[in-house]
């Protein structure tokens, strides 16, 4: 699977790890479904607590 990446300098999309044209580190340009899954997770655990105390 490809994951689409984006140099925030040159605002070109990129497969590299590092921006071809300015070597700057490149970020992807939409967070990966994992992490809103996670986040979901931290609020159940808070519900929990709050039936807890
Ligand atoms: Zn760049």
């Amino acid at each position: 699977m490809k994951v689409l990446r984006y140099c925030k300098k040159c605002k070109i999309y990129t497969l590299k790890l590092r921006c071809p044209k300015c070597g700057a580190s490149t970020v992807s340009p939409h967070p990966p479904k994992f992490s809103i899954e996670d986040k979901y997770a931290r609020y159940r655990r808070k519900e929990k607590f709050g039936n807890l105390s």
